[in-house]
């Protein structure tokens, strides 16, 4: 089968992917000049990597670590300490970490809680760990139906120490979905939560070995065109064009780059495209379908990724950092984590602003100055006196991943739509995992897997294929490397 994909993030190129595994022949249309949507990079005049935002992969990512793998690419992660470091805003420039031993789940992730003393009091240990408890043995069906309450009305509820919420959860908040714990949907970190103390490398980091386009996307475009896809990038999808019977007839793509407006037509079609792009693309035969009116209760939430370069090295720490300051959320100094961007003598900082909604109509001085003041309570003994700022750059995603507030899990849609030949992809359509580049993989493989099944393959094509497996939710993962 011919299938048409618009969108070239995560979501499309795995869809892509894991169509060609199948057979069939993907041909992906993506609206930028670069691929990889949130992830996507560019060089600037300096030759420089400017980065849409920072991004952690995870243990707990089995779609992810297994397309690596089929990729041939899993060495692109560098694996980090299996730790989580926060720094302490009461003691500027010290770091308190959870040291997670290798033990089996979740006894690894309890002793590294029982053994830090620098947040949390035992008596919290204790209620956090009680309220924590029926997550545990009832497990992610518990987990779906806490999207009635907000996190911190969840902490409340169980009776959870306000001084757990302001320690802890603001950060995993803040990091997992850009939004507060007075805003988030309880199941994103109990979701979290809940990998972390099921798997073993659960919660252990890795970043990737340099920028995404490069490291990442472009293996997958490779592997996708060797087998007879095809890749497309300044191809923006302007039309979804239909048929009398209300399917799609053909993607009408938008003139771009001196090229004029042409059509693409296949025998399926993918959305991989933001819910927020997907929406202003619908058709108008489409609006009144239930399924396609539930989109209107997804929305993008803003996220700044800010980028600083020092005339000096601030900290020798290879690991994410939750800086459990106001205006950020996670950071690194990528000039230790990241093979590519390695340099002995200078930092690099790659930081997380969030939640972003009071600030993605500043100017990016007044993002660069706040940021900056937050650092002298991070880096106080360089910042601002010893160290100089050489440059600094901001990127604004005023809709970024959908914004996980109570109740939206129920309007994420299924891959499949009611139309024959119409599927979606992407992190925020329903799977397992959360707006995440793991739930970005997984759904680009749900879809083809969707698809697929419209269309069985002859008995003629070997079928030993076995990088087009089904889901694996729990499979082994390569952070053990
Ligand atoms: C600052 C930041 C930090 C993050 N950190 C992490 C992290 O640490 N770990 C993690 O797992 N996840 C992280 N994420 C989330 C992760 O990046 C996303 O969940 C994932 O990349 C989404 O992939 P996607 O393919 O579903 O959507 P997108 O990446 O949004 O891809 C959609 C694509 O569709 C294209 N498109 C839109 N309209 C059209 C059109 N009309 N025609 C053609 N193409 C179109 C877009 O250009 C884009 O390339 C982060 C995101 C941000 C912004």
């Amino acid at each position: 089968m011919r299938v048409a994909i618009a969108g070239g993030g995560l979501a499309g190129l795995s869809c892509a992917k894991y169509l060609v595994d199948q057979g069939h022949t993907p041909i992906v249309l993506e609206r930028a000049s670069v691929l990889g949507g949130l992830v996507a990079a560019w060089q600037d005049e300096e030759g420089d990597w400017i980065e849409t935002g920072l991004h952690a992969f995870f243990g707990a990512y089995p779609n992810m670590l297994q397309l690596l793998q089929e990729l041939g690419i899993e060495d692109r992660l560098q694996w980090k300490k299996h730790a989580l470091i926060f720094n302490q805003p009461e003691k500027p420039g010290v770091l308190s970490r959870f040291e997670v031993p290798d033990l089996p789940a979740p006894i690894n992730v309890i002793i590294s809680i029982l053994r830090n003393n620098d947040m949390l009091s035992w008596e919290q240990k204790i209620r956090f760990a009680i309220g924590l408890l029926p997550a545990i043995v009832r497990g992610q069906k518990y987990v779906e139906d806490m999207d009635r309450y907000t996190l911190l009305e969840w902490l409340q509820k169980q009776g959870i120490d306000d001084r757990v919420n302001s320690d802890i959860f603001i950060a995993a908040s803040k990091a997992l979905t850009f939004i507060n714990p007075d805003q988030v949907s309880a199941t994103i970190p109990l979701t979290a939560l809940n990998r972390f103390l099921q798997e073993r490398h659960g919660s252990k980091i890795a970043f990737l070995d340099g920028a995404p386009p490069e490291r990442l996307c472009q293996p997958i475009v490779d592997y996708v065109t060797e087998r007879g896809g095809e890749v497309r990038v300044n191809a923006p999808l302007q039309e979804i064009a239909l048929t009398a019977e209300g399917n799609v007839k053909h993607f009408l793509v938008k003139a771009s780059q001196g090229k004029p407006a042409y059509e693409v037509s296949a025998d399926a079609y993918v959305a991989a495209m933001s819910v927020d792009a997907l929406k202003l693309m619908l058709p108008e035969a489409w609006k009144t379908e239930p399924y396609f009116q539930q989109l209107q209760e997804l929305e993008g939430v803003p996220v700044i990724s800010i980028q600083l370069w020092f005339d000096r090295k601030l900290s020798d720490v290879d690991h994410l950092l939750f800086s459990r300051s106001p205006l950020l959320s996670v950071y690194a100094d990528m000039s230790n984590t990241c093979r590519a961007y390695a340099n002995p003598d200078k930092s690099m900082l790659e930081l997380v602003l969030a939640p972003a909604q009071d600030w993605i109509n500043k100017s990016d001085q007044e993002i660069i100055d706040a940021t900056l003041l937050e650092l002298a309570q991070l880096f106080p003994s360089q910042i601002p006196e010893q160290a100089q700022l050489l440059k600094a750059r901001v990127v604004k995603t005023p809709r970024s991943v959908y914004k996980a507030t109570p109740g939206r899990q129920q309007y994420r849609p299924v891959q499949t739509t009611p139309i024959t030949n119409f599927f979606l992809s992407g992190s925020y359509t329903r799977q397992r995992y959360l707006g995440s580049m793991e739930g970005a993989v997984l759904s680009g493989k749900l879809t083809a897997q969707a698809i697929d099944k419209t269309a069985p393959i002859p008995a003629h094509i070997d079928s030993s294929n076995e990088t087009s497996k089904p889901v694996s939710q729990s499979s082994t993962n390569a952070a053990t490397a």
